[in-house]
Order: C-alpha cells, then sequence, then structure tokens
C-alpha cells in the first residue's frame, strides 16, 4: 500500500499560536483530532513565535467524522485552519 499524501496547511488565522506567522502555520505537521471535533492538537498559545518559515502539512487527523478522512488520515487538497472559542480547528472539516 503507497504512503498517504499530506495536505498543505494554506492558512491559519490563529494568530496566538506560537507556530502562527503572518496568518501561516510553520509547524513542519500538525495532527487534527477528537474524533467529533476538528480541533488542532498542535495548537499552543504562547505570545513568542516560531523562528523559521516553513510550510506546514497535516500529519494525523483523528475526526473520522469529516467526509475528508480516510483511515484517520486527510484527503483534503488542503486545509485552513481558524480560532474557535479559546482554541484551534480545521475549518475545511466538512461532516459525511
Ligand atoms: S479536512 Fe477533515 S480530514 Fe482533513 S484535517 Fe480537516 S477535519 Fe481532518
Amino acid at each position: 500500500m503507497s504512503c498517504h499524501r499530506m495536505p498543505p496547511v494554506a492558512k491559519c488565522d490563529v494568530e496566538k499560536c506560537f507556530y502562527n506567522h503572518d496568518m501561516q502555520c510553520h509547524a513542519p505537521a500538525i495532527n487534527i483530532g477528537g474524533e467529533l471535533h476538528p480541533r488542532c492538537d498542535t495548537f499552543v498559545p504562547c505570545a513568542d513565535h516560531i523562528g523559521c518559515t516553513g510550510t506546514s502539512e497535516v500529519g494525523a487527523c483523528h475526526t473520522s467524522l469529516c467526509k475528508f478522512n480516510t483511515d484517520l488520515t486527510c484527503d483534503a487538497a488542503e486545509i485552513a485552519v481558524g480560532f474557535h472559542v479559546e482554541h484551534a480547528d480545521c475549518k475545511t472539516f466538512e461532516a459525511r
């Protein structure tokens, strides 16, 4: 079986996250989950910010309720992340 392509994180507007710089995520990869809610598990609220400016991709996603999810990985062409209450969510999530 071939390896899964990792979708890019095209945009993230959670500016209070350590990995955010200029509305982009610069963590090498992020994880999304729980099962029913597409929370970004990589979000770290922090006044400081990452120094490097590489692009980010979706590693694992545990939100099996999403129509883009296959085998707990993401099949979307790309995703966007945004602020929700006091955390970050995948905004590309669509329920099956
Ligand atoms: S689009 Fe769906 S499968 Fe992809 S990261 Fe977001 S919630 Fe997970």
